[in-house]
């Protein structure tokens, strides 16, 4: 066995709703821990996949292309269908970029904290992952730190916008000034995750990879879409990197149940934008909240809240006991909490205050 894997630490998947609340005897479990939707998906969605499987001639394979999926999300972002790698979920994206880019023994450089799948891949891929802390008063990325710790061996960056956990937002102005600077070599991957909770017109990347060809925007349709069930991503980038993607990602990686669901989604707009409004309000009066109470927060620019609750496991114990799970193993003090549904953040907030005594 490879060593880099005999020392690896599988990734904390989720406990299934059911599971938690027969072992807590709990009537409803507020599932707030993984930053889901809890709007769902797009009525059409399930329409266009009824009518997917009718059709369906399950003995044959899929298109390897996902043609139609492609064209409409190469619509929707206005960028060339074949800049368009798709992926079984981004996850897939982000599995594929470390086995394309990086060479045993290199470095590659996040911030920190920031979502963990890219250290997990790191290491797999045999490299040694640099952390750059976030600025600890506001959440923001050091870009100048971040910089300086990219040397000769780095072969990527990866920036989460907005990151996760904290939700903090970087805007587009600061990201390409980076790029500027670095060199043309190292690999840029800006996980755009959660973009379309952002207030900012200017909110992607996505324009610019036709100039530079080490950017890497990605996108899910897991969080804000609904998705996350049926496992859609997206990374969009030019050559030489296309080409290597698509060489190396395996050929059927999407179903047509995948590509009629994740069809139907992008092609709903109207629907993703009563979404959008909704978790808006809804982390306006959670952050609204916060500050009334003194509980330390990052603005969050996404469907979830980085919060200091001073003992993280102890609260995530409490809050998990009255039926509202979160993500209480990121930190010793601080938590990440998705936005619910009114209702449950609302009850969330008086759990909340009874539990820190406010
Ligand atoms: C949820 C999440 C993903 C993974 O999304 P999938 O498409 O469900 O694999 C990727 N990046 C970030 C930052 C996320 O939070």
């Amino acid at each position: 066995m490879k060593d880099s894997v005999r020392k690896l630490e599988a990734y904390q998947a989720e406990t299934p709703i059911e599971a938690v609340k027969d072992r807590y005897n709990l009537d409803h479990l507020a599932r707030l821990s993984a930053n889901e939707s809890v709007a769902g998906p797009s009525p059409k969605v399930k329409a266009a996949l009824k009518t997917a499987l009718e059709d369906l001639d399950l003995n044959y394979y899929p298109d390897g292309q996902a043609t139609v999926l492609r064209e409409a999300i190469a619509d929707l972002n206005q960028v060339p269908a074949d800049n368009l790698v798709l992926g079984v979920g981004a996850d897939e994206l982000i599995q594929l970029l470390t086995r394309v880019v990086l060479t045993p023994g290199s470095n590659m450089v996040v911030p920190d904290p920031t979502f963990g799948e890219y250290g997990i891949h790191g290491d797999i891929e045999q490299v040694t992952t640099k952390k750059v802390p976030v600025n600890p008063e506001d959440g923001h990325i050091d870009f100048k730190a971040l910089r300086d710790a990219v040397d000769d061996q780095t072969e990527m960056v990866w920036l989460a916008n907005p990151n996760n956990p904290t939700g903090v937002f970087e805007p587009v102005a600061k990201i390409q000034a980076f790029l500027e600077d670095l060199p043309a070599d190292v690999v840029l991957v800006v996980d755009e995750a959660y973009f379309d909770f952002v207030k900012d017109a200017n909110k992607t990347v996505a324009p610019l990879v036709a100039q530079y060809p080490n950017l890497v925007v990605l996108r899910t349709l897991s969080k804000a879409y609904g998705l996350a069930n049926v496992r859609v991503g997206y990374g969009i980038m030019q050559d030489p990197l296309y080409t290597a993607m698509q060489a190396v990602r395996l050929p059927y990686n999407l179903s047509n149940l995948q590509m009629a669901a994740g069809t139907a989604a992008v092609q709903d707009q109207d629907y993703l934008k009563q979404v959008v409004s909704d978790v808006w309000t809804e982390r306006d009066k959670f952050q609204n909240f916060l500050a009334d109470n003194q509980i330390p927060f990052y603005d969050s620019q996404a469907n979830f809240v980085w919060l200091d609750v001073g003992d993280a496991p102890k609260v995530g114990q409490q809050l998990l006991e009255r039926g509202y799970q979160i993500k209480s193993s990121s930190s010793p003090s601080w938590v990440r909490i998705a936005l619910g549904t009114p209702a449950e953040n609302a009850g969330l907030q008086e759990a909340l205050k009874e539990i820190l005594g406010k």
